[in-house]
């Protein structure tokens, strides 16, 4: 027999198991044949994004048929001046995903690896598995990241630590005085990875860049569009740290990483902080919707910082998920996580909360 492609390719693309996304509304819809599907599956937005950013979207259009700015100038100086940054203190990416993978193209080899908390989110791990780099992955506690055990697991090939604040897919959190204690201990040759997507949700917000990035040159705060700002489909997110670290990165990025519909709409929507404050408020009442009565149903439900809920449903969550799929409800298994018994539901508009709940009676009972 002819020996496997798998053997050609390099040994850390051998093992990779693709990302699990959220299942599209348009694929059950064809499965199905069902319309009015409530997909609560990939923590977006549900009110969309501000009108402002239709606007630019709409005055942007025609010029379709040219390059992006490949610097990135507007957006880079208006994210600088939002956070008292300088604007060579910032790389933009397709996605804060693309920023992570950036960032691991930029520090990982074979020999230099990186360290990921248990049930942190699998896109870290992907991407250094990708690059054929050593892993470890340090158990979590509580289901959140347990920094201690993080910083003791250092070697002397260690280059990155990702952690996640608050974590997604379990919500979980850790403060900033633990982060700033955990950031103090760390040697010189490893960077840290703040992936701060869900910020705009969280109690503590994000840690002030400006003044983090100077007391810690090694940081990298990764953020994103795709989440308060609703604008997922649109891929654009970015990281703030030292110049040093950002002109690396940037030597590293596709030099049009970023389309130019992504970079108009992203820059309206950081203009318009009405619409991530309307957000958050629909967030905490939407997530006081959900957790009481899953708590009545007798779930566990897990703290939560960001746009969703991580429930313990006690038993196998798999055809519970399936279950809520022919009731036009999608919401997030975690079995590739590790976590076979639980589910995640995002927040969403106060109708599509109720008819998560409907549907989990249903299938429960
Ligand atoms: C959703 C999410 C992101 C954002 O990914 P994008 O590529 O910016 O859409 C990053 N980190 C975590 C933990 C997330 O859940």
């Amino acid at each position: 027999m002819v020996q496997g492609i798998e053997t050609w390719v390099a040994p850390g693309v051998r093992g990779l198991a693709p990302y699990q996304p959220g299942k599209p509304i348009s694929d059950l819809e064809r499965e199905l044949g069902i319309q009015d599907i409530v997909k609560l599956a990939s923590n977006e937005n549900p009110l969309g994004y501000s009108p402002h950013v239709r606007d630019a979207l709409s005055s942007a259009l025609p010029d379709m048929a040219r390059y992006p700015d490949g610097g990135g100038y507007a957006l880079k100086s208006a994210l600088a001046r939002y956070y008292g940054l300088t604007q060579d203190q910032v790389t933009l990416g397709n996605g804060s995903n693309d920023v992570l993978d950036i960032v691991a193209r930029t520090f990982l080899t074979h020999e230099q690896g990186a360290i990921v908390a248990q049930y942190a989110f699998a896109i870290y791990a992907l991407t250094v598995q990708a690059m054929s780099a050593p892993l470890q992955v340090v158990p979590a506690i509580h289901y959140g990241h347990d920094l201690t055990a993080m910083a003791q697991a250092v070697q002397v090939s260690t280059r990155l630590i990702f952690i996640a604040n608050p974590n997604n897919p379990t919500g979980s959190s850790v403060s900033q005085q633990e982060l700033k204690v955990f950031m103090q201990e760390l040697p010189p040759h490893v960077h840290v990875v703040l992936d701060e997507a869900y910020l705009e949700y969280s109690d503590e917000g994000g840690v002030d860049a400006a003044t983090w990035i100077e007391q810690f040159p090694r940081l990298i705060i990764c953020r994103t569009f795709s989440k308060a700002y609703g604008l997922a489909g649109l891929r654009i997110g970015y990281a703030l740290s030292s110049a040093p670290v950002a002109n690396l990165l940037n030597r590293v990025r596709q030099p049009f990483n970023v389309s130019s519909l992504g970079l108009v709409a992203a820059e309206a929507a950081l203009a318009d902080q009405d619409f991530v404050m309307r957000t958050r408020q629909l967030n905490q009442a939407g997530l006081q919707q959900l957790r009481a009565p899953l708590e009545g149903k007798g779930l566990q439900v897990l703290p939560s910082q960001g746009n969703f809920l991580c429930l313990d449903m006690g038993r196998p969550a798999q055809p519970v998920y399936e279950a809520l799929l022919r009731q036009g409800v999608i919401v997030r298994p975690l079995g590739g996580y590790g976590m076979p018994n639980h589910l995640r539901v995002s927040v969403g508009l106060p109708e599509e909360n109720a008819r998560f709940l409907t549907a989990l009676d249903h299938v429960l009972s």
